[in-house]
């Protein structure tokens, strides 16, 4: 029975996963949504089992297995813009379809309970970013997180103004609007990730996503929590995060705490078990 217990955590993520999409199905009519959901929630799922089973590349599975079906499948293939300006633009049609539901799920009111798992296991272009070498960043953190609100405003505004100008063929304005938004993505990711020696460092100062994330993953369910009583105060789990956040203060606000993206780095490098 013990042995069934440890797995109980991915099983509930299936079952949650496999709620949503059922409700989604049925109440839109709409097929898509079943098999969407259930894949994504048979990814998450198998990650966590694998990370149970101790493997150690679990969370790049699961990056990949969501991140190149979102990219790949749902962006190229069947022209959805999931970035945040298609989020803008079926949110100004008043339509919640694609990117609206993907929005409210996965970095809206998912962080609420999951916290920033958006971008430690499904995002596509920290897919990229995290196959760069500095893993761990090797120069401090700088103050200029505040650029984060002006791409997010740029976003805001690119969409706003499409359809004040009322501009035509929408669809496929968003279409390529979503080709250019990765390829500058990638291409701005990369070269800071080599300027600061961080890979995560478009993540901290830049991705206009953060905006909603970061206040809503303030009041996450699911977090890294310390067992002081058990902590030495080594700093291993300090040095191994890619995201600076002090896990040994259980208090939300820690420092950079709604940066955490349950990577799972500091709770492998314990040597006492206190995460
Ligand atoms: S911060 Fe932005 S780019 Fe980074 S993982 Fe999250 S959503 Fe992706
Ligand atoms: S690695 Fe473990 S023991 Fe060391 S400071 Fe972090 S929580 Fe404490
Ligand atoms: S190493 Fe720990 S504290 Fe840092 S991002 Fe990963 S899970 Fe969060």
């Amino acid at each position: 029975m013990k042995r069934i217990r440890k797995y109980w955590p991915p099983i509930m993520i299936l079952i949650i996963f496999e709620t949503v999409a059922v409700t989604l199905w049925l109440t839109k009519n709409n097929l898509f949504y079943l098999f969407n959901f259930s894949y994504i929630g048979l990814s998450i799922s198998l990650g966590m089992f694998l990370f149970i089973r101790k493997y150690k590349h679990a969370r790049r599975i699961v990056q990949l297995l969501v991140g190149l079906y979102m990219l790949v499948y749902l962006g190229l293939i069947c022209n959805e813009n999931m970035q945040i300006e298609g989020f803008w633009y079926y949110f100004f049609t008043g339509v919640f379809e694609a990117a609206t539901i993907h929005y409210a799920v996965a970095k809206i009111f998912g962080p609420l309970i999951f916290g920033r798992g958006w971008c430690g296991y499904a995002c596509w272009t920290a897919m990229v970013l995290d196959f760069l070498p500095y893993k761990v960043p090797e120069q401090p953190r700088k103050k200029i997180g505040w650029i984060r609100y002006i791409t997010f405003t740029l976003s805001l505004a690119f969409v706003a103004a499409l359809f004040l100008a009322k501009v035509g063929k929408m669809e496929s304005i968003m279409f390529w609007a979503f080709i250019i938004g990765n390829a500058v993505y990638y291409i701005v990711g990369i070269a800071l990730a080599f300027a600061f020696r961080d890979n995560r460092a478009f993540c901290k100062y830049i991705c206009p996503i953060t905006v909603f994330l970061k206040p809503m993953s303030y009041f996450s369910l699911i977090r890294i929590q310390c067992k002081t009583d058990l902590c030495v105060h080594c700093g291993k789990c300090r040095r191994v995060c890619p995201m600076d956040v002090d896990v040994t203060d259980n208090s939300r606000k820690r420092e950079n705490g709604t940066d955490c993206i349950l990577c799972m780095e500091c709770v492998k490098s314990c040597p006492k078990n206190a995460l």
